[in-house]
């Protein structure tokens, strides 16, 4: 085992076993047929590849699959993702992804303010710059999905670009 899947990042404990077992035993991998709509996305600077279908029906995220290949950070962040987004109405799955990258970006932030659960555990990752779009590249490419799916468009943050495949 290479010594990045034992311990990604110097994340605390808690963290670091949160992050690891959804990078083993990832949810909901692989995407669906049944699709509504579907995206992808790529973070050059470490390489990550996410691909992301939703199935959404009457305004809400019924169903998520991921694929794509990059580092533990990445991978457990589409892991969490899928797994906490699955039944919530599009409003308030667009509200968690606006908090989680706020999470990972924004000093001031305040965790208690918000109950995000497991996804928590990439707030650890806020202390490393480096690996911050790693733990963002999932959302961004949900941002994307969910937007088009409300017929909206989203400019394409040159950083970490993504795009809609169908929908
Ligand atoms: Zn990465």
């Amino acid at each position: 085992m290479s010594r990045e899947a034992q311990n990604p990042v110097d994340l605390d404990d808690l963290y670091r076993d949160v992050i690891l077992d959804h990078y083993r035993s990832p949810r909901n991998r692989g995407l669906l047929d049944e699709a509504t709509v579907s995206a992808e996305g790529f973070n050059p600077s470490c390489g990550d590849e996410i691909q992301l279908s939703v199935a959404i029906l009457d305004g809400t995220v019924n169903g998520l699959g991921f694929g794509g290949a990059g580092c533990s950070i990445s991978q457990s962040s589409a892991s969490m993702m899928t797994e906490a987004l699955e039944g919530r109405s599009l409003v308030d799955a667009r509200q968690m992804s606006a908090h989680v990258q706020q999470m990972l970006t924004d000093d001031s932030f305040d965790l208690d303010a918000v109950n995000l659960g497991d996804l928590e555990a990439l707030s650890g990752v806020a202390k490393f710059p480096v690996r911050i779009k790693c733990g963002l590249l999932a959302w961004k490419v949900l941002d994307q999905a969910l937007a088009n799916a409300s017929g909206e468009h989203v400019e394409d943050d040159s950083d970490i670009p993504t795009r809609v495949t169908s929908g």
